[in-house]
């Protein structure tokens, strides 16, 4: 650390203050500012002559003008090791439950605890000589954490290729432990512990390269997989306004998602829904290992006491845990809901820091901010050609559902796939309700492209039928024109629709989706031969009904068969060729 460098706190506005200094002092560096006994935390946002601009992420009641400031000359990190699997911390990675414990549900201001558990030992197997050659981010060891090989890689920060000089055997070690010494071509010595630490603004790129995201990201929810997928590795957004299902959709793709790793930056709407958050998610059973979800999760939250500067470090804290476990081989999957609310803290900082402000008074680098983020997504290729992954979906709650303003359009710019969620729909509580005509993906489906094309058409001609409808009554629509109706209709309430209260219906695997979508597909060709309207409805019922059981039979039991079997049955009834 640098000798010791202070300034004096002599302006306060919200959660911004002015500080003076007499040498220098970088931007981006955490201080901490003296008042009493506490120690706030901050981070400098800009620098000015001899002032410097410092976001709080603190309360800032009974701060005083005159206060001492201490700077770290350290950039905000994280510290990554093992042990951070199962944890919920705050945007600042501190521990909630412990701090909780610590000082009860009002959490006290100042407090930093360490983020990983310092004392906790973990059984080390060495995978690396002495005498190898490595580069930052390449395996010495592992220990296990969970379900999961958890390697010990050589610190980022490095500059380049390094020998391993001494390498710890195996044994129980705790974090702080030497494990091994890193010597550089010019003799320098690197200790190594089984933790490190990184700035959250920089990305993690110990990688060989950056691969193209191809391969879909299976969400289980049949309405994204097949219409507007997910890439391992790619980016989505999921819009929509208040009440319309986000939060309950991120939550369905953090249970069923096929990923190894979830990371969740909660950033809530509501108050009281980041408890219910932390106070379910401990109990949720995760559907693949049978064990508990949070086993592979890492919860980022930020507490309703906690200001709003702190949300905009809980995303970063976020991303750069994704990177991290990326970074072992793994696929992480990043769920960040929601974002509009860090773009609110931005625009509230900006405010403070009298910039001139952009399209509703965002600051004008926010398109530039949210890139950014999104960028950190990513598949790559590791240095011992093994892949991993980041994948990143965000949701944004713009107000009044318009998609519109700068926070959505930015998004949109930059992700791979916009599921949009509808007031209509959540309103006819059409779940998920994400619009199926306005949303879509630049990713490849693992349904046959013509299929989708053939739904997609039957859907917007559907959706037409019935906006006309709405003008000329069911009578002054043809018979031909109804049945397209009932059909699109049919589609969506019997696989764009999914009960996520139903154990089976929940979660569709590939297999079946594709499955039962060829079987869609089927009766989408078909011609029919209904007298009239009203047979036309009551073959759609009936087929409708027989399907949403057949929804929710176990794959490949008798039950889903004999459920087959029936569909086939009134399909032959009806269906000409
Ligand atoms: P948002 O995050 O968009 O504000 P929520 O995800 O909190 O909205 O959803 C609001 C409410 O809508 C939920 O409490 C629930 O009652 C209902 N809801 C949302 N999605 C579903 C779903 N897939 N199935 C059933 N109900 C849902
Ligand atoms: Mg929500």
């Amino acid at each position: 650390m640098n000798a010791e460098r202070i300034g004096i706190l002599t302006g306060i506005n919200g959660n911004m203050a002015t500080v003076e200094f007499k040498d220098h002092v970088m931007q981006n560096e955490v201080a901490f500012i003296a008042h009493n006994e506490e120690r706030l935390k901050s981070e400098v946002i800009r620098v000015r002559g001899n002032v410097a601009e410092l976001q709080i992420y603190e309360d800032t009641k009974g701060l005083k003008l005159g206060e001492r400031v201490e700077f770290t000359g350290e950039l905000l990190s994280v510290e990554l090791g093992p042990g951070l699997l199962g944890q919920i911390f705050d945007g600042l990675q501190n521990p909630l439950p412990q701090l909780a414990e610590k000082t009860g549900f009002f959490l006290k201001r100042g407090l930093y605890l360490e983020a990983l558990d310092a004392k906790k030992e973990w059984e080390f197997t060495p995978a690396a000589k002495i005498g190898q050659k490595i580069k930052p981010g390449e395996k010495l060891g592992f220990t296990a954490e969970g379900i999961f090989e958890h390697w010990i890689m050589a610190p980022f920060i490095l500059k380049g290729q390094v020998e391993v000089a001494k390498i710890a055997g195996k044994g129980r070690y705790n974090i702080k432990h030497l494990i091994a010494e890193l010597k550089d071509e010019n003799g320098n010595i690197y200790p190594v512990t089984m933790s490190q630490s990184w700035p959250v603004k920089v990305p993690i790129a110990c990688f060989a390269e950056k691969l193209r995201p191809v391969k879909p990201l299976t969400t289980k929810i049949r309405i994204i997989d097949t219409l507007m997928p997910v890439a391992l590795g790619g980016t989505y957004c999921i819009p929509g306004p208040f009440g319309s299902g986000k939060t309950v959709l991120q939550q369905l793709i953090s249970k069923h998602a096929e990923v190894d790793i979830v990371i969740i930056a909660a950033c809530g709407e509501r108050a009281g829904e980041v408890v219910e958050t932390l106070r379910e998610f401990p109990h949720l059973v995760d559907p693949r290992t049978k064990k508990s979800l949070i086993e592979r999760t890492v919860i980022i939250c930020n507490t309703s006491s906690m200001p709003v500067s702190a949300r905009e470090s809980s995303v970063y804290t976020a991303v750069t845990i994704a990177e991290y476990y990326r970074q072992m081989g793994l696929n992480a999957l990043l769920l960040a809901d929601s974002t509009s609310r860090w773009a609110q803290a931005m625009r509230e900082m900006s405010g403070r820091l009298e910039e001139i402000p952009g399209e509703e008074a965002f600051p004008a680098y926010l398109e530039n901010r949210i890139a950014s983020f999104y960028e950190r997504a990513g598949l790559v290729r590791l240095h011992d050609g093994s892949s991993g992954s980041v994948t990143i979906g965000g949701t944004v709650s713009p107000a009044g559902g318009n998609f519109e303003e700068p926070v959505t359009q930015a998004t949109l710019k930059v992700v791979g796939a916009f599921h949009g969620l509808s007031r209509e729909r959540s309103d006819a509580r059409r779940y998920p309700a994400i619009d199926p005509l306005e949303s879509w993906s630049k990713y490849a489906s693992f349904i046959d492209e013509k299929e989708i094309k053939k739904a997609q058409a039957v859907l917007r001609r559907s959706y037409e039928v019935k906006q006309m409808m709405k003008v000329v009554g069911e009578e002054g629509t043809s018979l031909s024109d109804f049945a397209i109706y009932l059909k699109g209709e049919f589609i969506d309430d019997v696989y764009l629709q999914q009960n996520a209260f139903d154990e089976v219906d929940a979660a569709t695997i590939e297999e079946r989706q594709k499955y039962v979508f060829h079987a869609l597909h089927g009766i989408m060709e078909s011609g029919f031969n209904f007298k009239d309207k009203d047979s036309a409805r009551k073959f759609f019922q009936g087929l409708r009904q027989v399907f949403i059981e057949w929804n929710s039979s176990e794959w490949q039991s008798d039950g889903f068969y004999k459920k087959e079997n029936q569909v086939k049955e009134i399909c032959k009834k009806y269906i000409t060729a």
